[in-house]
């Protein structure tokens, strides 16, 4: 992810490479320049061993802000389907263990809700995004994306649950919706525009950190 001329470095505390797509695109009309986790390899794996998404994400992001010196943003995110209690949950990247593709945990969903009927089959994705400053100061937003889930497996976009997860308003999973929908509806999308008024006020601060001669 290269870093344009006249953009503040923040940094994106995450490896997945769904979560950078969505985050650069849905903040792509604002002039931050990021670097993820894949461009600071020294910076190892942070523990998400928090009971909620607000604690996993604030870990995160104070993690690597004071690791890289920059403003970090993480998001901590799950996928909680009422039948199960909801599970995944916070514990949705970690379902059926380190090793399962996210082909074999969406179709033991499905397995799991065999049979199920349409009404009883709702779920939603929730997101928190924790905004992180050097001074160690934190800013926690949340988003929910509320729906159910699909019979069978469908669309190849987005990444994790998608294609098992259907938004609710529409027909297809959210691994069938252009990229636009998803960064539009999604829980991801909802908790960055609650963060965005702060980002902006950071991105305003005096002697924030742009390259020399840039114009703002
Ligand atoms: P974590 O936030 O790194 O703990 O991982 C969140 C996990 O929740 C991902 O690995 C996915 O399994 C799931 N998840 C979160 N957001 C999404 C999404 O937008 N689409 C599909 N799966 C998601």
């Amino acid at each position: 992810m290269s870093v344009g001329a006249a953009r503040v470095r923040f940094a994106l505390a995450t490896r997945n490479l769904g979560k950078i797509r969505e985050v650069t695109a849905i903040y792509g009309h604002l002039e931050i320049g990021w670097v993820s986790l894949m461009d600071l390899p020294q910076i190892g794996e942070v523990a998400e061993e928090g009971a909620t998404y607000a604690e996993n994400a604030a870990a995160k992001a104070r993690t690597v802000s004071s690791a890289s010196g920059l403003t970090a943003l993480a998001d901590d995110s799950g996928l909680e389907i009422d039948a199960l209690g909801g599970s995944p949950g916070v514990h949705s990247a970690r379902f059926l263990g380190p090793a399962a593709t996210d082909a074999e945990r969406n179709i033991r969903i499905l397995q799991l809700l065999q049979e199920l009927p349409d009404p009883k089959r709702t779920a939603r994705y929730v997101a928190a995004v924790a905004l992180a400053h050097p001074d160690g100061t934190v800013h926690v937003f949340e988003g929910i994306c509320e729906g159910w889930i699909a019979t069978r497996p469908s669309g190849a976009g987005g990444f994790g649950y998608d294609p098992i997860f259907v938004p609710r308003g529409e027909t297809r999973t959210m691994a069938e919706v252009p990229a636009e929908v998803k960064n539009r509806i999604s829980h991801r999308a909802r908790a960055l525009r609650a963060a965005e008024p702060h980002l902006v006020e950071i991105l305003n601060m005096p002697g924030k950190d742009r390259p020399a001669g840039s114009a703002k």
